[in-house]
């Protein structure tokens, strides 16, 4: 291993690239498919056409490698139980009989069968179907997928590496499936899947790939000694294969740690560490073995999941260490491109100042080919790119954007007694119970009511000029007041104003905070055809005025019942947004906490006497170590203190988190304080209502009694059974009566149906107490 012959070495390469097409054209051909206004050849040949211009767009930017078998029409975990033949039973004769229709119900269910669970891929927005085993599963091999598009990058000349998702992560994110015991352990069947992935490996070597990437970021996670071993077990026997091309093992979103050393003696080619956040970690580790001798190294040294440009200088002194411990070294971005959008020279409206300081997926392709052209010749090579670059950097670390001095004054004097309310609990809960005289058992709701298609053809005719702000904010006021007119006539005690003037919970307050951003075309998958548009968390973070005051305190003079102010928390602020790279995050979760403290103010003058903070991120952000998550509660509980406690005691303050098992963050949902929370547990029949209990949580609690991710209307009598079960471990005094979640997704039957009952059942449940 010279030095020298790792440098000259060095190419460029990426493990995967946004899927969706410059104007979503990806989102258009399935959903007109499912629509029955696109055919089967028509789609297929708009993702032929994607594919095809991807590789184009990276072979052109100067990408050595380019991935295969990363696209998807929906999921790639999808697309790897179909690769291994794991098929739920109940799709299995939908599949045999159209494979592509069969797939599509996998993915969103029919009339009568319920699709794959959906979850987080790791810390990330994408969400992935979770893969369905038990100990009946039968694995078989269908490589046609991979085999194809491999193959279709290799005529148009290419050079193509599959990428496969590895056999551990797949098993490692499986559940058992339905009708199976809860204690069923998906890694078991281990043996019987290597069979499957030798094959594939088998049929993608027959089908001229040189290497395949085998992605396992299940590794970077703390895992048990067996589950160690089961990788070290798996990495031997594929790599005793002798029909095989050589295998690339893949980690990101965080450090390898202690799968480091058995990736590295297990008989594969390469490995793709991550260097950016756990760069550190890694390199150590990576020192401490002893480097990969006669192994490939491709280093993800330009973030992929986050939106900022690189630091050259940086990235070269790195890479230059790992020229010395390993045979050869490729520059790569931490992850799949897939995390961010494609193009920041679309974002037109974007400040220039920022604009520059901005990389989406085709400019961190960029930066990946700079870099392997910087490592490969000599910094010489790219001098224009380095000065570039430095002058770049040099902006955004000088501008007034990333450094306003009257936040950063405020942010450094937060003290101890501002992140704590003046009373403790007991004196407050009177205090709240005498200014709001509420009946037991209140009832309330979550925030959102149905934003119906009026509510955004008024939002388009806004932006179109259609209408003028003052016609905009009558039909808001419409809107209000009819919201507000059900609640009181269904008898609901907290009202709420419906937030009929947010497209979403994150964006709206993004639009109005100095210092974050949102972006045009900055499109991300976050699950199937859905994407969204993460706001940019890009400088300080100040609030020119108040952001909801005004429909709340409308809201407040039509009733004389408590309206609740609804806000969105600091730290779901910054787990569906981009966030800034050049500060902790605990930094900028405390610039926004102070300017939604300055809200939290406006709106009790306002006389809104009931304000809730939703953070129902809190648990999604929990670092994918342990190691990680006391130092993240430690300032996630800190920014929701800080937003919310320089209220007067008898202001009350709800919280909200859904999506969630709570297991985990029990102590932390202590930790904020809050004097309410109503969380999601319709599902789970009130378990997280024992579960609080038994950890002795002493506020109010709402457990939600209606799941609002289902048309379904609950019935009076199944939510006042419900509310009994809540009974058993949270006394009437301190239980609320609320849906599992905001309404927004739901339509005006269902929801007019549903909350009658919720009222009805608290009603009497509250005769029996
Ligand atoms: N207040 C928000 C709403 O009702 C909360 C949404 C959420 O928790 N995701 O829509
Ligand atoms: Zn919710």
């Amino acid at each position: 291993m010279t030095t020298e012959s790792a440098a000259t070495a060095a190419r460029a390469t990426v493990h995967g690239y946004p899927r969706q097409g410059r104007n979503r054209e990806l989102k258009k051909a399935v959903e007109g498919y499912w629509k029955g206004r696109v055919d089967a050849d028509a789609l297929r040949e708009t993702a032929r056409e994607l594919r095809r211009g991807n590789w184009r767009q990276l072979a052109d930017a100067g990408i050595h490698e380019v991935p295969t078998g990363d696209f998807s029409y929906y999921d790639h975990v999808l697309d790897t139980s179909v690769m291994v033949g794991a098929l739920p039973a109940r799709h299995r004769a939908a599949v045999e009989a159209d494979p592509l229709d069969g797939y599509f119900a996998m993915a969103r269910g029919t009339q009568d069968v319920a699709p794959l669970e959906m979850t987080k891929w790791f810390d990330t927005n994408y969400h992935y179907l979770v893969p369905e085993l038990g100990p009946d599963t039968v694995f078989t091999a269908d490589p046609g997928k991979q085999v194809a598009e491999l193959t279709e990058a290799l005529a148009l000349g290419h050079t193509a590496r599959p990428v496969l998702v590895g056999p551990l992560t797949y098993l490692l994110l499986a559940k058992p499936a339905p009708g199976v015991a809860d204690d069923f352990v998906p890694l078991t069947l281990l043996d019987r899947l290597l069979p499957v992935y030798a094959e594939v490996l088998a049929a993608l070597r027959a089908a001229g790939a040189r290497w395949v990437q085998l992605d396992e970021p299940a590794l970077v996670q703390d895992r048990t000694p067996a589950e160690l071993n089961a990788a070290a077990r798996a990495y031997r026997e594929l790599g005793a294969l002798t029909d095989r091309p050589k295998l690339l093992v893949a980690s990101y979103f965080d450090r390898l740690g202690e799968a480091l050393p058995v990736l590295a003696k297990a008989p594969v080619e390469g490995l793709a560490l991550d260097f950016t956040e756990a760069a550190a970690a890694n390199l150590a580790d990576l020192a401490a073995v002893g480097g990969l001798p006669g192994k490939r190294l491709v280093a993800g040294i330009v973030n992929g999941r986050n939106i900022w440009i690189n630091d050259y200088q940086k990235s070269l002194t790195t890479l230059g260490t790992l020229l010395g411990l390993a045979d050869r070294v490729d520059v790569a971005a931490s992850c799949s491109l897939l995390h961010v959008p494609l193009d920041a020279s679309a974002e037109r409206d974007v400040d220039p100042q920022i604009r520059r300081w901005l990389a989406f997926a085709r400019q961190k392709t960029a930066e990946i080919t700079t870099l392997a052209r910087g490592l490969a010749q000599g910094t010489g090579a790219i001098a224009a790119e380095l000065a570039a670059n430095r002058a770049d950097l040099a902006s955004r670390t000088g501008s007034a954007i990333t450094n306003d001095p009257a936040v950063r004054a405020r942010a450094a004097a937060v003290t101890a007694g501002d992140t704590r309310r003046a009373q403790p609990y007991p004196e407050r809960a009177a205090a709240q119970r005498a200014h709001l005289g509420l009946p037991l058992l209140p009832t309330t709701t979550i925030g959102s009511f149905p934003q119906t298609t009026e509510l955004r053809t008024a939002r388009a005719d806004l932006r179109a000029g259609r209408i003028d702000t003052a016609g905009y904010e009558e039909r808001i006021e419409d809107e209000i007041r009819e919201v507000l007119a059900f609640q009181e006539k269904s008898g609901i005690d907290v009202l709420v104003h419906g937030e009929p003037e947010r497209n979403d919970m994150v964006q709206y307050f993004a639009e109005q905070l100095t210092g974050y951003l949102a972006t045009r075309h900055g499109w991300v998958q976050s699950y199937g055809t859905r994407y969204v548009r993460p706001p940019v968390l890009a400088g300080d973070i100040s609030r020119p005025e108040p952001m909801t005051v005004r429909w709340t305190a409308y809201a407040q003079a039509q009733t004389a019942l408590p309206v609740k102010g609804m806000l969105t928390g600091p730290v779901t602020m910054l787990a569906w947004s981009f966030v800034r790279d050049d500060q902790p995050l605990g930094d900028t979760a405390r610039q926004v906490a102070l300017a939604l403290r300055d809200e939290v103010g406006d709106l009790e003058a306002a006389g809104t006497a009931v304000i809730q903070v939703d953070e129902p991120a809190l648990r999604e952000t929990l670092p994918l170590r342990a190691a990680g998550h006391a130092g993240y509660l430690a300032w996630a509980t800190e920014a929701f203190r800080l937003t919310t406690s320089g209220v007067r005691p008898q202001t009350q303050i709800h919280t909200h988190m859904c999506y969630a098992e709570f297991g985990d963050i029990l102590r932390a949902i202590d930790d904020l304080d809050a004097d309410v929370i109503s969380l999601e547990a319709a599902r789970s029949h009130m378990q997280v209502a024992d579960e609080l209990a038994g950890a002795g949580y002493p506020r109010e609690v709402g457990p939600g009694v209606w799941d609002i991710h289902s048309p379904r209307i609950p019935s009076a009598e199944e939510a006042a059974a419900l509310l009994r079960k809540g009974l058993e471990a949270i006394p009437a005094e301190r239980l609320w009566v609320n849906p599992d979640c905001g309404l927004k997704t739901r339509g005006w039957p269902e929801t007019r149906a549903s909350l009658v009952n919720l009222v009805s059942a608290a009603r009497t449940v509250r005769a029996e107490i």
